[in-house]
């Protein structure tokens, strides 16, 4: 028998009846259909690109449906919160563009910080305490360890279940005696007693119908009496939070598939009508010999900062994410791809790999479908985050870099793919600013040492062209002014004929350009250097010619 004042008297005197909470948070009017879907992120680290993946799919499952899409902050871990988590899930869903219609600045189904919900946890464990569905719990650490240690020893299952549970039907007055010492104490579930031995199954929204053995151990609930706030373990705020939310569809990663038999003791143990789950498979990454999940811990690219401190298109990103939950979006181009709904039914029960090349090519792909003004932009944003020099030199140079993107970009029909991410700008076209670029330091510069032309050479022919230059805006002509010059300083007119005899000449057409092209660009690749000198004008074409001798 419970002795409900006993029970009562552990809370505060107005704490408020779970009708309270009903009323409160009424069941949401949305059209037939309607999906309530949310994502949970725990504050207890930076977010892992499986969450954008995650909260693309409750997203769009949402909108889909003609339903609401909210973010819950998942605090119940407070000694391990890092600072600044909060800002840094903001500023991801903002980055790719997955806004909560519900969340801690919004909505009226809140506080959606878990800990700022502890009145309503309460009422609830309160709730199954006078009625002996969870009891108070006093074993120690040690008494834990301890039972762990002699269930290993017998070979039987570990967990606080059956005999030893041992505060399970502790007497009243030992329970009474312990609160009088001030022992502190967790609640735990009382699971049914007709648990052990049974088997559960429920349907996932992606994996079909999927049967578990029932739990049977009597989980906590409620964290430590000498901890303030009083804060649930995750299974449940899980179940009182996604109840009051009106949450009825619950996406999530599928480890927590394991705990779904515990997660319907408590819908029933609570009178909660029980919630569909739809289980995501998690984002993998190849390693040699197999494939495991993408780990925070071990790889840079498992965070969302990655993708954002690197520029990586927010469009490419989901374009490739979307194409991973759903394989028929990856046939569709970017833009119908990005509209159209991800489909719960179609997603995977395998984790897909997350492969950065493929990534990158998409990503590459997409820009070259920008305009350069589109590009400069977006450059612009990253860069005030991340690469605050280059701002000034942007905005000081607009004309410049927009002429500098239009090297075989504007009118041609296969336009460069320098860009896969907006950091490669700086070293794709760096260059192009008189800022950034660092002019070769004479002859003897080592960008010029693959070349092997003499230093003599290379100041004479240097000095001539200079003397000489003309800004021609046809590229025949253009060009036609190095060869000739090549030919005079004894460079052969092609490789071939330089191979022949390699003594009778100091190099070939081949290596004199690549001079040109060296002091015109810094390196010995570049885009088509004719129209990067027009791009850079004929003032800085010479100057940075006569850096050579
Ligand atoms: N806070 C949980 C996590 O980060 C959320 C799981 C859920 O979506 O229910 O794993």
């Amino acid at each position: 028998m419970v002795d409900r004042a006993a029970v009562d008297g552990l809370f505060p005197a107005d704490l408020p009846e779970p009708g309270h909470w009903e009323e409160r948070y009424p069941a949401r009017e949305l059209p037939e259909g309607a999906k309530v879907t949310r994502i949970g992120p725990s504050p207890t680290g930076f977010i892992h690109i499986g969450g954008i993946y995650v909260g693309m799919i409750d997203r769009d499952v949402a909108t889909d449906s003609g339903g609401v899409y909210l973010v819950r902050i998942e605090d119940t871990d407070q000694a391990r919160e890092v600072e600044g988590a909060l800002e840094q899930f903001d500023r991801a869903f903002d980055y790719f563009h997955i806004s909560a219609d519900e969340d801690r600045n919004r909505g009226s189904y809140g506080p959606y910080v878990q800990s700022e919900r502890e009145q309503i946890y309460l009422t609830y464990v309160r709730h199954l305490l006078r009625q002996g569905k969870a009891y108070l719990c006093f074993a120690t650490k040690d008494e834990l360890a301890d039972i762990t240690s002699r269930q290993q020893a017998s070979k039987v299952p570990t967990g606080y279940y059956g005999k030893w549970a041992i505060w399970r039907d502790a007497d009243p007055s030992a329970v009474a005696a312990k609160l009088a010492e001030g022992a502190p104490y967790v609640v735990r579930f009382r699971t049914p007693d007709d648990a052990d031995g049974q088997r559960t199954s429920f349907v996932d929204a992606i994996r079909g119908r999927l049967e578990h053995e029932a739990n049977r151990n009597d989980a906590v609930i409620l964290k430590s009496s000498d901890q303030s706030p009083r804060l649930p373990t995750y299974h449940f705020a899980h179940a009182v939070d996604d109840h009051l939310m009106r949450v009825n569809l619950v996406i999530r990663g599928d480890e927590w598939i394991s705990s779904v038999p515990l997660h319907q003791q408590l819908f029933a143990a609570l009178e909660f009508e029980p919630i569909t789950y739809a289980h995501i498979a998690p984002l993998m990454k190849q390693i040699p010999g197999g494939k495991r999940k993408l780990s925070k811990r071990k790889d840079p690219e498992a965070g969302v900062d990655f993708y954002i401190g690197a520029g990586y298109p927010a469009d490419a990103v989901l374009y490739y994410l979307r194409g991973l939950a759903n394989g028929r979006l990856a046939e569709l181009p970017l833009a119908e791809a990005l509209t159209t709904p991800l489909d719960l039914s179609l997603c995977g029960v395998a984790g897909p790999l997350v492969d950065l090349v493929k990534l990158e090519d998409i990503s590459a792909d997409h820009i070259a479908t920008l305009s350069g003004q589109q590009i400069l932009d977006a450059v612009r944003a990253w860069a005030v985050e991340y690469d605050a020099e280059l701002v000034p030199v942007l905005d000081n140079e607009k004309d410049l870099a927009l002429r500098a993107l239009a090297v075989e970009r504007d009118g041609v029909e296969n336009p460069r793919k320098d860009l896969r991410k907006w950091s490669d700008f700086r070293p794709a076209y760096g260059f192009f600013f008189t800022e950034l670029f660092v002019p070769v330091d004479g002859p003897a510069d080592e960008r010029l040492a693959p070349l092997g032309v003499a230093a003599d050479v290379v100041t004479a022919f240097a000095a001539d062209l200079v003397a000489n230059y003309e800004h021609l805006d046809d590229p025949q002509e253009w060009f036609d002014q190095i060869r000739t010059l090549a030919g005079k300083h004894r460079f052969a007119p092609n490789a071939k004929e330089y191979k022949k005899d390699p003594d009778a000449y100091v190099g070939s057409i081949r290596e004199a350009s690549q001079l040109v092209r060296v002091a015109i660009t810094g390196a010995t690749r570049s885009p088509d250097l004719h129209a990067t000198a027009q791009a850079l004008g004929a003032d800085e074409v010479l100057r940075r010619l006569r850096a050579l001798s």
